[in-house]
């Protein structure tokens, strides 16, 4: 046990003043278990009494801090039986009263005379009333000048009130402050010019201001951010260095005639990611890079360009895709590009017989050059490469990471880029994607018709239905999207099933109506789905299984129901299906949201930006639904905010970098204190910064 009144960083809570083991307990439960946990137990919000009223400006129905004098007091019964504490305060302008329900004892510690700071809503009850929600007890002394107080209020458990933790928090701060150093080098601070480790933590729960709490939070939301940062780089670096990769010469030949036959010309952002693929094809590091980019922006053909650059090269390309449909598509594409090449790509999914893959699969096993267009086909066990030197996987968020390393894995060390559709910020980016670099595709080619998004609500259903009749008979098609299969009890949402069936015998009655989700066999689906591409179905009711990067050029409408069931970048790869061809097109909303549901759907119509929908998205749902907590590295932080603190994400990436630039082991004196708090946040770290 400490000598009784001094406390250390390390002390046990359950030996602190006012915590004994049943509160020892609850701490625990909050992930506190030494004193010095409690500095980094942080407010979830403030009571802002920082402003002070004077009595005769309080009104009914406001929310009011005043500070006034005692002048009678007492204890009221009510005939609930529910005993109420009520006090008079007075101050120059005029007198209140207050009044706690239910806390008879507060008439024990308050006296006649006592100077009050009272926050709190005020009520009519016989006059003006004011049920605080927060005080402080200035004892008989006037406390002179207006004391205004920001009260923090903690994260609670059983067994533990907001309360208590903020007066056990409170009676050992200073002592707690006294033995905190920072670990930050005085340079980082002084550049970014935020306040040291102890002056944040004391204006993080002894704020004087709103403002001033902020500017604690921000710095301990940096240090966060830059732990995360670090370890990121750290591990990108070392996973770079490990990654001996093959070395590919940028001959100019085959990608260079390929650019001169392309029917267009490539956009800007094509040009420069290419140039950042390229760099590290022809590097000695093996790539393992993103590209991202919104739908329509032209991934596929920068995934062919460097798959050429490694068929020129003498080595085999792989490109996966997601589904059989979309590996088809892209083989398509392929083979129309490469014709001028003279190049025969190959198609392998799981619907190519046994026949007709052999021959396929031995060709892989060679040594030969070949670009090959495949589904998770391409691998399995059963096919094995001769010299793999360059693998593309689209829609990336698809594949599990096993499947995606497993195709990695195959062949000596190929270089490996990765494609995804939901487009956010580089800042972002970098973090979500921790060991990845990341290219982003920010242009979409020019002359794609705008797709017109509107809203209806229920009561336009006739009418929207008998417009997709007429796009129908007009020799359109169109697809109607729900967010379930099957009704269920518990939700009176309409359904695929359902609606598949109301549909084809009223509204669309001698239409070609097809049913796709994803309960019918995978086989199945690709063969309605290619029906649908072949004009042979007019009408595609189904369940977002069509989400994925199908380009079916004849379809121009896309009509979703129960649209506020989706999340915003969800409906913006919807959108992506239709606008693929030259005639006008049209996304639907149909039905009835609540107002907050509404305002999203209405930016969704207004933007047909992916950059912009996927941030709104994020605003939203957070990232760990869109990228799952674990990859986004949102488990790691407990203050900071991906989202929120985006402009502090890129000082604490700059800082970072700049750390590390100087100190890549953080070995340097300086950096000690960085290097020791880092290792006591996350443990695992440090076998990070031991090799080199
Ligand atoms: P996504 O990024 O969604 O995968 P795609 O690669 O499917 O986009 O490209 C969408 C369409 O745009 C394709 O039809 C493709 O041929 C076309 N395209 C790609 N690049 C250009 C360009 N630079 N100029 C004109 N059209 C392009
Ligand atoms: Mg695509």
């Amino acid at each position: 046990m400490p000598p009784a009144g001094r406390v250390a960083l390390d002390t046990p809570v359950g030996y602190l003043k006012g915590v004994g083991p049943i509160r020892a307990e609850a701490f625990r439960k909050l992930g506190i278990t030494k004193a010095g946990d409690l500095l980094f137990h942080i407010p979830h919000r403030y009571e802002d009494a920082s402003t002070i009223s004077p009595i005769s400006s309080v009104d009914v129905g406001m929310d009011a801090t005043i500070v006034g004098k005692v002048i009678s007091k007492g204890v009221l019964p009510t005939r609930k039986g529910l005993r109420i504490f009520q006090a008079v305060i007075q101050d120059r302008s005029g007198m209140l009263e207050a009044a706690w329900p239910g806390q008879p004892f507060l008439d024990r510690s308050i006296d006649k005379g006592d100077v009050l700071l009272l926050s709190g809503p005020v009520r009519f009850y016989h006059g003006r009333q004011l049920a605080p929600r927060e005080y402080v007890n200035f004892g008989p002394d006037d406390p002179g000048a207006a004391p205004g107080r920001v009260f923090a209020v903690y994260p609670a458990t059983e067994g533990l009130t907001f309360r208590t933790i903020r007066s056990i928090i409170d009676a050992h701060l200073d002592q707690l402050l006294a033995r905190t150093t920072d670990h930050l080098p005085r340079a980082v601070l002084q550049e970014l010019s935020l306040p040291a480790l102890p002056d944040a933590l004391r204006m993080v729960h002894r704020p004087t201001s709103i403002r001033e709490a902020e500017r604690g939070r921000d710095r301990l939301a940096l240090d966060e951010l830059m732990f995360l940062q670090l370890l990121h780089r750290r591990a990108h670096a070392l996973a770079r260095t490990a990654r001996r990769g093959i070395r590919f010469v940028n001959k100019k030949e085959l990608t260079t005639k390929l650019k001169s036959e392309l029917p267009f010309e490539l956009t800007g952002a094509q040009v420069r990611v290419l140039r950042e693929i390229f760099a590290d094809m022809c590097g000695d590091r093996r790539m393992h890079r993103l590209l991202q980019g919104d739908v329509g922006s032209g991934k596929t053909i920068v995934a062919l360009f460097a798959a050429l650059l490694a068929y020129e090269n003498g080595y085999q390309a792989a490109i996966m895709a997601p589904t059989e449909l979309l590996a088809e598509q892209h083989h398509r594409t392929l083979r129309r590009l490469l014709a001028p090449l003279e190049i025969e790509p190959l198609l392998l999914t799981g619907s190519v017989k046994t026949k007709t893959r052999a021959p396929l699969e031995a060709r892989l096993k060679t040594e030969e050059p070949v670009i090959a267009v495949g589904t998770h086909a391409l691998v399995q066990t059963t096919t094995a490469f001769g010299k793999l030197g360059f693998v593309a996987i689209d829609e990336q968020h698809r594949f599990g990471v096993e499947q995606r390393a497993a195709l990695a894995k195959k062949g000596q060390a190929p270089d490996v880029l990765l494609l995804s559709a939901t487009p956010i910020p580089r800042s972002l980016a970098l973090t979500v994607y921790g060991d990845l670099d990341v290219s982003t595709l920010d242009e979409r080619p020019p002359g794609r018709r705008p797709v017109t998004t509107v809203l209806r609500r229920e009561s336009g259903r006739e009418k929207v239905l008998a417009f997709v009749r007429s796009q129908v008979e007009e020799g359109r098609q169109a697809y109607v999207v729900y967010p379930v299969i099957e009704e269920s009890e518990k939700s009176d949402l309409k359904a695929a099933t359902t609606m598949f069936e109301q549909l084809s015998a009223g509204a669309f009655a001698g239409l070609r109506v097809a049913l796709l989700h994803g309960r019918i066999p995978a086989d199945q689906r690709e063969s309605i789905m290619r029906q649908f591409r072949d004009g042979e179905i007019d009408i595609l009711v189904a369940t977002t299984v069509i989400e994925v990067g199908i380009d079916v050029a004849n379809a121009t409408v896309m009509l979703i129901e129960h649209p506020e069931r989706f999340g915003l970048s969800q409906l913006h790869q919807l959108r992506g299906r239709v606008g693929r061809g030259a005639e006008s097109s049209y996304c639907i909303l149909l039905g009835e949201a609540g107002q907050e549901s509404m305002e999203r759907l209405e930016l969704f119509a207004s933007t047909d930006d992916g950059f912009e929908i996927a941030r709104a998205d994020l605003r939203i749902r957070g990232m760990g639904d869109l990228f799952g907590q674990q990859q986004s590295g949102e488990a790691m932080l407990r203050i900071a905010d991906l989202v929120r603190d985006e402009k502090l994400n890129v000082l604490a990436r700059e800082a970072a970098g700049k750390t590390l630039a100087g100190d890549a082991g953080l070995e340097k004196p300086q950096n000690a204190g960085l290097k020791r708090a880092l290792s006591a946040r996350f443990p695992r770290a440090l076998e990070l910064f031991r090799v080199g």
